[in-house]
């Protein structure tokens, strides 16, 4: 008998209403965007979703789609390059015909120019393909922006467990497992809950705080034999849509009420959580003064307003305003996407010292730009791969870099924004973490799983910038209100959870 086909692959692109960096064709080539045999050939072995399906579905014929990421979010994806993905990904489908399963490798917060719900759109595209009764089973970033569209056209949504994301490979393997309960006959209940509320993203770890402890719950849920996931997402928050939110999936082997009245309970979890999310900022001056009284290294700083994992363009020359302000000759390492910044590193050469504007290449709507005299230090080809937890072994590129020095300030200006979770950033260009009073990672969460094990503290800063986790200050036009924490809830939502069951017995 000829094994059961199954065809994987997917697109991760993270999008965010006020950004101004750029999401297109050239923001996925720089990251990672393969077609069919090279789809597998660059994923199989290593922390990601394609490579856990390949460890579960070894006995099925597995078939490589398009896997296209951004490793830096931003911009709603630009309509034509949207189209082209979508169409590349549905042919390779079209080729793969006829399938027994497709299991989609999504994050689940893209939108593209023309379409919000850009997921719920090729989703819904696949299922258009293969009709009714073939499973499609997706994997999703715990930030998705889960919808309805995606609940009605997937059979079953399987989210992270872990912010900062460590578990890609885990999730795969999650989805991939239910995808083998559905191809071996049996049914399944997929119970989705949102909630209205959006969570900035610094408590929004599993390690610890708030979202850990219903993490935690949602984990204990999937002990039970009759529960084969359970998923939690926080949402990305800086999505100004027609529907957004947090949100919950639970799915059972069949039973619809056990996974309508489990997915509402952890709804309620997490809702009734909500004030706990608020992150305890420090101004970033004042963080500053505080790291030089203390010789103890490295204070890292999470610059959360302008990190590319979030949607900014890691552009933000406010630190290093304050920075040179202060004439540091203790290392300080810090980092802005500033392409014109290389250049001009290009033309001064290695050992000179040269005159460089930099910062607010984007915008300027947050900040100005800084202009300083430095020596430039290492040009690089911006090329490295992750070693810390997560994406561990998955290549990088930020494009060409350049490192500059005055005093005890090493700024690395690279072409492009990557996600910043792994000290590799600095270590590729020669420049070592632990050897720095400051070090600066642009992102909320993510970074303390490779961070924290060396860090002498912590520090979430206050700066200015388009990720700036003060929800409220956003310009928000479309978000459907009331939502939390835009406004105040006199009585709790109503949790209303949409269950449907799938598969055959
Ligand atoms: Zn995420």
């Amino acid at each position: 008998m000829s094994r059961k086909r199954v065809a994987i692959g997917g697109l991760y692109q993270e999008s965010h209403s006020f950004s101004p960096a750029p999401a297109t064709l050239r923001e996925f080539e720089a990251c990672i965007l393969v077609y069919g045999d090279e789809t597998f050939e660059r994923l199989a072995g290593s922390n990601h979703e394609v490579a856990g399906a390949l460890d579960v579905l070894s006995d099925y014929e597995c078939i490589p789609l398009l896997y296209g990421a951004t490793s830096a979010s931003g911009m709603p994806v630009r309509r034509d390059d949207y189209e082209t993905l979508k169409a590349t990904y549905l042919d390779h489908l079209d080729k793969a015909l006829p399938l027994d399963g497709v299991v989609m490798t999504m994050h689940g917060s893209t939108v593209a120019e023309h379409i919000q719900d850009a997921t719920g759109d090729l989703i819904e595209a696949v299922r258009n393909r293969v009709g009714p009764d073939i499973p499609i089973t997706v994997s999703l970033d715990l930030h998705a922006n889960v919808t309805r569209r995606m609940a009605r056209n997937a059979d079953a949504l399987v989210g992270y467990h872990t912010a900062p994301h460590v578990d890609q490979r885990d999730t795969g393997q999650r989805v991939a497992r239910v995808m083998q309960h559905l191809l071996s006959g049996c049914l399944i209940a997929q119970a989705y809950c949102p909630i209205p509320m959006i969570v900035p993203a610094e408590n929004g770890q599993t390690t610890v705080g708030p979202y850990a402890e219903v993490m935690d719950m949602g984990l204990e849920l999937e002990t039970r034999s009759d529960v084969l996931s359970a998923s939690v997402f926080s949402v990305q928050p800086w999505m100004d849509l027609t529907e957004v939110g947090s949100s919950v999936v639970v799915i059972t082997d069949g039973d619809s009420e056990v996974a309508t009245t489990e997915a509402k309970r952890l709804a309620v979890d997490l809702w009734d959580r909500r004030e706990a999310f608020e992150p305890d900022l420090t101004p970033y001056e004042e963080a500053i003064d505080s790291a030089l009284t203390d010789d103890a290294r490295p204070h890292v700083f999470s610059d959360s307003a302008d990190a590319p994992s979030s949607g900014a363009p890691g552009d933000s020359p406010a630190l290093l305003s304050s920075l040179l302000d202060r004439g540091i000759n203790d290392p300080v390492y810090l980092n802005i996407v500033d392409g014109n910044a290389v250049e001009r590193a290009e033309t001064v050469g290695i050992g000179n010292r040269g005159t460089v504007t930099v910062g607010a290449s984007f915008t300027d709507a947050f900040y100005s730009p800084v202009t300083f005299e430095g020596t430039v230090r290492t040009l690089f080809d911006g090329r490295f791969t992750f070693k810390g937890p997560g994406f561990n072994g998955v290549p990088f590129d930020m494009g060409k870099t350049a490192v500059w020095v005055t005093g005890g300030i090493h700024l690395v200006t690279m072409e492009r924004g990557v996600l910043q979770w792994d000290p590799e950033l600095y270590r590729c260009v020669g420049l070592e973490p632990t050897d720095a009073r400051i070090v600066v990672a642009k992102s909320p969460a993510a970074f303390r799983a490779a961070y924290s094990g060396f860090a002498h503290k912590i520090v979430n800063i206050d700066a200015p910038g388009v990720c700036s986790p003060n929800l409220r200050e956003f310009p928000w036009k479309h978000v459907p209100r009331p939502v939390y924490p835009l406004d105040e809830f006199e009585t709790p939502p109503d949790f209303v959870c949409y269950t449907e069951r799938s598969g055959r017995a």
